[in-house]
């Protein structure tokens, strides 16, 4: 694109940025929170009957069967695709348009999508409807811009990201709706910052780990064996063998914020002994502990080797600790996956930085999983980044809330990288 039309097509977007407010004040006002699933379809046809009037080609696909799908909360996917007059790649925008359950702390109605001071607040305001709003006005503005563009533009809206993607991304990938020929390269409008071009992130391994002891009578304990004290036994050794060794890992990932550059593990939660009745506890030893773990991995490590590290911990407790017994199950995994910095969509989303905001893009890689994960292992198409203009830190916190500039800017460099993919120029 020349100099003047590249100034064109800014100009149409800032001359869209209350329209581009309104949009992102809309969709913060669905309501679509996950768990349950609630106003998935609303939302989603709210996106096709503004795409289908803009002459998408709108579908609608619905997870049948994934987990949580049902008649009260159908996991309904919206999925625009607009040709272009000749043949040429196709680049898709796509969003997840469920959100996180509001918690506590909110100063306002976390729905009300409150304007106030260039902010736009509400839960998903960050996270990340003002990235999905900011696609639609991007990739509208360039077709007003231009009477001839090759090759296909996408937007989807998909759910259940915040629950892994079963019934959104991974699903439409499992159905050839996330690769080649049909897609090429995949923007994903994550918050991660108006500067910064995320190429992949860290991988992820959940799972359970449960002790067993016996049961008794809590005045008697010597009768009986306690599974927390067993419990005790092994979290005492993370504290002194793995959590030093996880620590002194490091990355040649790009990852952000700088902790998340070492190998972490959260213990997200346990659980022991006999539950309360009525608030009075139960005299009894316990005969089971578990705990959820939640361990994430560098690209440097493999799934299967954190699996062992964690195996041969317990096995050496089992040899060395009376009644030590364990079961450990596996809940959930994500190898770490990282798309090439150099790569179509990552250079021309980071030579559309330098250009709109004058200075240079940073390259990084996320602590957490979302939705690329399905793009790259289940549609193999690796041309896939994270770009977006919600902050960072502010997903899923109360009083979320995304920067108008920002997503102005945001669609600018939507629009611009998806001009020079369409034509190939990245
Ligand atoms: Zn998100």
């Amino acid at each position: 694109m020349t100099d003047s039309a590249t100034d064109g097509l800014f100009k149409i977007i800032d001359a869209r940025r209350e329209e581009l407010v309104e949009l992102a004040r809309a969709l913060i006002r669905f309501p679509t929170v996950n768990p349950p699933g609630e106003a998935y379809q609303p939302c989603a046809e709210f996106i096709g009957r503004r795409l289908g009037a803009r002459g998408f080609n709108v579908e609608y696909v619905r997870a049948i069967g994934t987990p949580g799908d049902s008649e009260r909360y159908p996991r309904i996917n919206v999925i625009a695709r607009r040709e272009g007059n000749r043949p040429g790649p196709c680049v898709h925008f796509n969003s997840h348009i469920d959100v996180v359950q509001t918690g506590a702390g909110w100063s306002m109605d976390p729905f009300a999508a409150v304007l106030k001071d260039g902010k736009v607040y509400g839960r998903g305001a960050c996270d990340m409807k003002g990235g999905l709003a900011a696609s639609i006005i991007a990739v509208e503005a360039l077709l007003d811009s231009h009477d001839h563009l090759p090759g296909a533009l996408e937007i989807s809206g998909t759910v259940d990201e915040e629950s892994g993607g079963y019934g959104g991304v991974h699903y439409l990938a499992e159905r050839g709706w996330f690769s080649q020929p049909r897609v090429d390269h995949v923007i994903i409008p994550e918050p991660l910052n108006v500067d910064r071009v995320c190429i992949g992130h860290r991988g992820v391994w959940w799972a359970e780990i449960e002790t067993h002891g016996r049961m008794a009578h809590g005045s008697m304990p010597f009768l009986g064996d306690c599974a927390v004290r067993h419990m005790h036994a092994f979290i005492d050794r993370l504290e002194r063998d793995l959590y030093p060794r996880l620590a002194a890992r490091t990355t040649d990932m790009p990852v952000v914020p700088s902790g998340a550059k070492h190998s972490t593990m959260n213990i997200n939660s346990i659980h022991g002994g006999q539950a309360e009745t009525s608030g009075y506890p139960a005299p009894c030893v316990a005969d089971s502990c578990r705990v959820v773990i939640d361990r994430r991995l560098l690209i440097e490590e493999s799934i299967e080797g954190v699996k062992g590290e964690m195996r041969a911990l317990l096995e050496q407790l089992v040899e060395e600790r009376a009644g030590f017994t364990y079961e450990l199950r596996d809940i959930f995994e994500v190898p770490p996956t990282m798309a090439d910095r150099n790569g179509p969509v990552a250079r021309s989303t980071a030579a559309a930085i330098q250009r709109v905001l004058g200075r240079p893009a940073e390259f990084i890689c996320s602590p957490g999983t979302y939705d690329q994960k399905h793009i790259d292992r289940v549609g193999r198409l690796r041309d896939c980044i994270a770009y977006g203009p919600g902050i960072l830190d502010l997903a899923h916190q109360p009083d979320e809330y995304v920067l108008v500039e920002d997503m102005v800017n945001s669609a600018k460099v939507m629009a611009m990288a998806a001009h020079s993919l369409l034509h190939g120029a990245a």
